[in-house]
C-alpha cells in the first residue's frame, strides 16, 4: 500500500484529511463507506476495523439523525483512520457532526438547502480545519426540482452536474474556504466519466471517483473498474471508492485491484493461479480463496506480501512453467504438490498444507 509516483497526474489542490492528504502528488487514496446503522456502536466500529485490516484509508458514515450525529465521537475514538460523515437534507447534523470531531464533511449540494444554511457549514468546517465533499449525484440534482424527468442526452446530464457542483464550489470559495474535494457520480459509466472529464478541464479541485449505486459484486466490480479506470487512465482522480452491494471491505479490495492493475498503488501479492482443467486433482479455489482471506484480513501480510508473484497451479504438467516466473508458489499433484521457489522445485507439500506454507514463507519475509 506504500506510494507511487503521481508525476503524470493532472496537478489538484491538496485537501488534507486527517492524516492523509488528497490531491497535489498524493498517491490515489481508497475509500469506503460502512453499511452498518451509525447509532450502534459496536456494529459500526467492528466494521471499520475490519476495512482498517483491509487498507481502507478513509471510512464515511451515513448522518441520518441526530442520534447517529451523537454518537460519531465515540466512533471516532475507537479507530484509527479519518472519519467522514455524510450528510444529507439536515445541516445541523452536519455542524453537530464536526463539534464530535468528524474529519471530513460528505454534503449534497442538491439537498442540503439554501446556501446560508451551507454558510453555517462551512464556517463550522473552516474552524476546525476539516474538508468538504461537494457530492454530486447525477439522480438528485437541483434541476431535477423543477424538471423531474428531462430529456437529456448524457452530455447535457454531465454539464448540469458539473454546473452544480462548480455552483457549490464557487459559494464556499466566496466565503473563503477552499478545502474543497468534489465528486460527481452516476450509475452509468458515460455520464460519470463525461462529468469527471469535463470539471476536471475547468477545475483544481481533487476529485474523489466512483459509479455510484453500480450493483454486484460482479456487475458493480466490472462497471466501476471501467468507469473508475478510464479517468484514472487519463489521470483524472484522487481518491476512489467503488460502491458494491456488498460486504465493504469487498469494495476496498476492488479498489486496490483498480489501482494495482493501472500500476498507481502496490497492494499485497499478485496471486497468479490457473483456470483449472481436466488435468486437475486439487482443489485450486479453495486454496486461492482462503489465502485471499488470510493475506487481505491481515495488514502485517498485506505489507510483507507487497510485490511478491504467488503461483496456485492445478497440475503439474504446465504448473511448473508456468509457476517459474513467480517468486514461489506450487503446482498440484495428487493431494500434494511440488512447491517451486523462483523456478525451482523445492520439496513436495500435502494439498492440506499449501495455504499455511504460503503465509509462513510471506511472514518469513524480511
Ligand atoms: S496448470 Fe494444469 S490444471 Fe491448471 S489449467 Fe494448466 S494444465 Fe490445467
Amino acid at each position: 500500500m506504500g506510494c507511487d509516483c503521481r508525476d503524470k497526474v493532472r496537478k489538484t489542490r491538496k485537501v488534507k484529511v486527517g492524516r492523509f492528504t488528497i490531491g497535489g502528488s498524493s498517491p490515489v487514496s481508497v475509500q469506503s463507506m460502512c453499511n452498518t446503522d451509525t447509532r450502534d456502536l459496536k456494529a459500526t466500529v467492528d466494521q471499520i476495523r475490519r476495512l482498517e485490516d483491509a487498507g481502507c484509508e478513509i471510512i464515511r458514515v451515513a448522518v441520518p439523525d441526530m442520534e447517529a450525529a451523537l454518537n460519531l465521537g465515540r466512533i471516532k475514538s475507537a479507530i484509527a483512520i479519518p472519519l467522514v460523515a455524510d450528510i444529507h437534507f439536515d445541516w445541523r447534523l452536519a455542524v453537530e457532526a464536526v463539534k464530535q470531531g468528524v474529519d471530513k464533511v460528505r454534503i449534497n449540494p442538491g439537498n442540503i438547502g439554501e446556501k446560508d444554511k451551507v454558510a453555517e457549514v462551512v464556517k463550522a468546517c473552516k474552524s476546525a480545519g476539516i474538508p468538504i465533499r461537494i457530492g454530486v449525484n447525477a439522480g438528485s440534482l437541483k434541476a431535477l426540482r423543477e424538471n423531474p424527468q428531462p430529456r437529456w442526452e448524457p452530455y447535457e446530464w454531465a454539464k448540469q452536474m458539473v454546473k452544480e457542483a462548480l455552483d457549490e464550489a464557487r459559494t464556499l470559495e466566496r466565503l473563503n474556504f477552499r478545502d474543497i474535494v468534489v465528486s460527481l457520480k452516476a450509475d452509468d459509466i458515460e455520464r460519470t466519466v463525461m462529468a469527471n472529464t469535463l470539471f476536471a478541464s475547468k477545475s483544481d479541485i481533487p476529485l474523489h471517483l466512483g459509479v455510484t449505486e453500480a450493483g454486484s459484486f460482479l456487475a458493480g466490480t466490472v462497471k466501476s473498474s471501467i468507469g473508475i479506470g478510464l479517468l484514472l487512465s487519463q489521470g483524472i482522480g484522487d481518491t476512489v471508492r467503488v460502491s458494491l452491494t456488498e460486504d465493504p471491505v469487498m469494495q476496498v479490495r476492488a479498489a486496490y485491484e483498480i489501482l494495482k492493475s493501472l500500476g498507481l498503488r502496490q497492494y499485497g501479492p499478485d496471486l497468479i493461479s490457473c483456470p483449472t482443467c481436466g488435468r486437475c486433482q486439487v482443489n485450486v479455489g479453495k486454496v486461492v480463496r482462503e489465502l485471499e482471506d488470510r493475506i487481505y484480513s491481515d495488514r502485517d501480510l498485506l505489507k510483507r506480501s507487497e510485490g511478491m508473484k504467488i503461483a496456485v497451479m492445478g497440475c503439474v504438467v504446465n504448473g511448473p512453467g508456468e509457476a517459474r516466473s513467480a517468486d514461489f508458489g506450487v503446482a498440484g499433484g495428487k493431494g500434494r504438490g511440488v512447491w517451486i521457489e523462483k523456478g525451482k522445485q523445492i520439496k513436495v507439500v500435502k494439498e492440506s498444507e499449501w495455504v499455511n506454507e504460503v503465509i509462513r514463507k510471506i511472514r518469513n519475509a524480511k
